[in-house]
């Protein structure tokens, strides 16, 4: 059966402060300082007979509780190693996930960290570099 699968999205801001490890050189670390978060999180799903993929208010409830307020105005560097952008992306995502209804999928995390600069994350996928260490490949013998 086809069914008309939709993409919702909420948006959400909030402040926290961080600083990045060795980000000017080993042991040379960044000065701590704030940023204004802008935070998209988009699940997918069926539309049901009530006309909602998900109520946007049981959406928003989850991110702000498994999320937002545990990063809103806090330290990250107490929250997790190395808070890049690319690093809460993820960590946003693994505390979601667990946390929405079965019925919709997390499709995307996408995080400013300020007006130009953003990251995405989709879920885990396969390293498009080949590093298995099978003998036609690099690091095995030539010849092929
Ligand atoms: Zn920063």
């Amino acid at each position: 059966m086809e069914q008309d699968i939709v993409e919702i999205s909420k948006e959400f801001r909030f402040t926290a402060t961080h600083h990045i490890l060795n980000r000017l050189g080993p042991g040379e670390h960044e000065k701590p300082h704030t940023h204004h978060y802008r935070l998209i999180v988009t699940v997918e799903g069926a539309i049901p007979e009530n006309g909602m993929v998900m109520d946007f208010s049981n959406l928003k409830k989850i991110i702000e509780e498994h999320a937002v307020y545990k990063l809103a105005h806090k330290n990250l560097n107490d929250i997790l190693f190395q808070p890049s952008a690319e690093h809460l992306a993820v960590w946003i995502w693994d505390w979601i996930e667990a946390k929405l209804p079965v019925y919709v999928t997390l499709k995307k995390v996408k995080l400013y960290e300020n007006e130009s600069s953003s990251v995405t994350y989709s879920g885990k996928k396969k390293d498009t570099a080949h590093t298995c260490s099978c003998s036609h490949m690099r690091g095995g013998k030539s010849g092929y």
